[in-house]
């Protein structure tokens, strides 16, 4: 059987893709080159965003019509949609086509009910597939690997979903993170990142994450540590110095401020001010030589008024993000936003066009600074245009042309000629 998984959303998701396939491998199943090719299909779907959302049942729908026409085609959705109070069942109702319908902590299960060869649902957030025992992988990343050090989230922010379909935060053991980092490293794996929705909460026993990044660090080998997603309430200035005194953590931190306005900030339930968020950032950037600070930021939560706005401009200005990844607030049912009144469209797309400019300037001011440096950046692949492309230490993205000597996975000495908005170009010297 040939297997072919479409994955919406965030890298946790990529990731969960990657364990997905490792399990239909296990089982035989091998990848079709394309959808079309495939005996079955996964939709790993993703609820965090309305468009992620909207997307997966508009391709879910399309298959209705190649369902009657293939009858052995098997369709299957899993991920953090199906995870939301009554989805598995009114899912199944609209597309009765659908074969498979498992939750995010039932993938393991996907085998088994594909031999079952009936409809089924099964959402189920107590089963812990994944915490302390690792299912199999397969996967497509090199030289980066994915590595979850926790999976849920307790902090209720007033927008998100997450943690009514993720559950609440349970922390791997230090020492299974550990093999598993080891064990990709003695693999080849150049780049390890670390996931969780909220990884400076990491907790288990007595290590917290300064505690775990530090374990991490003794490994002798040659590779770079990456994390994400971190929360400004709770990235400690312990973890700040361990970054910098590190051989291996990237000077590179994302750290999600979503809004400049402390009344906002309290109605997203977000549990520090705009004050706080930049004393952090000028923290980081005082402790660490070097470091590129990128955000996320939403515009048009409800009530959000011009001030607000400009509380934000204020503060991306001040703190004077590398890059920041701009989102236009949407409601998502069940959350606690989703009960306040939504803002016009037209001031939504006023606010993030006026957003995007005053960044893009500030990312390129960024980007002008690497002129003329040279800069170790790993090979992650190529573009479209055949060029090798990859990242300096601090996040930086540079496309730069292929040297026959070197290969996906090498790290090069690149020297920087010309920059963009948020990307380098240069040539390896
Ligand atoms: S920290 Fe907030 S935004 Fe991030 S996953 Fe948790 S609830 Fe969602």
């Amino acid at each position: 059987m040939r297997y072919h998984i479409v994955t919406y959303g965030c890298q946790m998701n990529v990731h969960e893709s990657e364990k997905i396939a490792g399990v239909l491998k296990k089982e035989g199943y091998e990848a079709a080159d394309s959808i079309d090719g495939a005996d079955l299909i996964v939709f790993n779907t993703c609820c965090i965003r309305d468009t992620a959302e909207k997307r997966a049942l508009g391709n879910i729908g399309a298959l209705k019509k190649r369902k009657k026409s293939q009858k052995e085609l098997l369709i299957a959705v899993l991920g953090c949609m199906t995870q939301q109070k009554g989805f598995g069942e009114s899912l199944r109702e609209t597309y009765p086509f659908v074969d498979i319908v498992l939750g995010t902590n039932n993938l393991h299960l996907l085998p088994y009910y594909i031999r079952l060869k009936k409809p089924a649902v099964k959402i189920e957030t107590d089963d812990t597939y994944d915490v302390g025992v690792s299912t199999e992988t397969f996967r497509t990343s090199y030289p980066n690997a994915w590595v979850n050090i926790m999976y849920g989230c307790n902090n209720f922010c007033s927008y998100c979903i997450v943690p009514y379909v993720r559950g609440r935060e349970i922390s791997r053991e230090p020492q299974e993170v550990l093999r598993e980092i080891a064990f990709l490293l003695g693999e080849g794996y150049k780049e390890i990142t670390l996931l969780g929705q909220n990884v400076n909460s990491y907790r288990y026993g007595d290590t917290d994450f300064a505690g775990l990044l530090r374990e991490i660090d003794v490994l002798p080998q040659k590779f770079r540590l990456r994390f994400m997603t971190s929360h400004p309430k709770d990235l400690s200035p312990e973890a700040v110095e361990i970054i910098r005194d590190s051989a291996h953590i990237c000077k590179s931190i994302h750290l999600p401020v979503q809004t400049g306005s402390d009344r906002i900030l309290k109605l997203m339930n977000r549990k520090y001010t705009a004050e706080h968020y930049a004393g952090l950032v000028k923290l980081i950037k005082e402790r660490i030589d070097g470091v590129l600070v990128t955000t996320d930021l939403m515009i048009g939560f409800p009530t959000e008024t011009e001030d607000d706005f400009q509380d934000t401009l204020r503060l991306v200005r001040e703190c004077e993000f590398a890059q920041a990844f701009t989102f236009v607030y949407s409601p998502r049912l069940g959350t606690v936003s989703a009960e306040m009144p939504d803002l016009d469209a037209e001031t939504k797309k006023r606010r993030i066009t006026e957003l995007i400019r005053v960044q893009n300037k500030i990312s390129k001011s960024v980007s002008e600074t690497f002129t003329g440096k040279i800069c170790e950046v790993l090979i992650e692949g190529t573009d479209s245009g055949g060029r090798f492309v990859g990242r300096t230490d601090n996040g930086r993205l540079v496309a730069f042309p292929q040297d026959g000597e070197y290969k996906i996975g090498d790290f090069v000495s690149v020297k920087i000629s010309a920059s963009k908005s948020a990307s380098l170009v240069g040539e390896i010297v």
